[in-house]
């Protein structure tokens, strides 16, 4: 099964506490990336969260892409098309295969 991203985007949506910032992510991203998309509550951080997905996720008449893919942390790195969590998103968003 091919599965395509761009009409997807399913495993960017989520509650408030979804995407985990951790300190070897934050080395990767830019000062502005930062300041525009991680929220620190206490010492701990998260990706902010918009709309229900995340905020750097721009969702556009049913194309899908991330504005800070070269920068995106360890936990979006590790869903990748067809793994057991890219199939559990698209089940929740009611993503039909094919
Ligand atoms: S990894 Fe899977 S759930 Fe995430 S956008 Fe791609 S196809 Fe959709
Ligand atoms: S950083 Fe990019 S890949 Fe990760 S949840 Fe946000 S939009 Fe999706």
């Amino acid at each position: 099964m091919q599965y395509d991203c761009q009409t997807c985007g399913a495993c960017c949506y989520g509650p408030e506490d979804y995407v985990t910032v951790v300190s070897t992510d934050r080395l990767r991203m830019r000062t502005q990336t930062q300041a525009r998309y991680v929220e620190q509550r206490g010492d701990r951080a998260w990706l902010k969260m918009l709309h229900g997905h995340c905020a750097a996720l721009r969702a556009r008449q049913g194309h899908f892409s991330c504005r800070m893919y070269g920068e995106r942390p360890n936990v979006c790195r590790v869903v990748t098309e067809g793994s057991r969590e890219c199939l559990d998103a698209r089940r929740r968003r009611g993503v039909v295969d094919g």
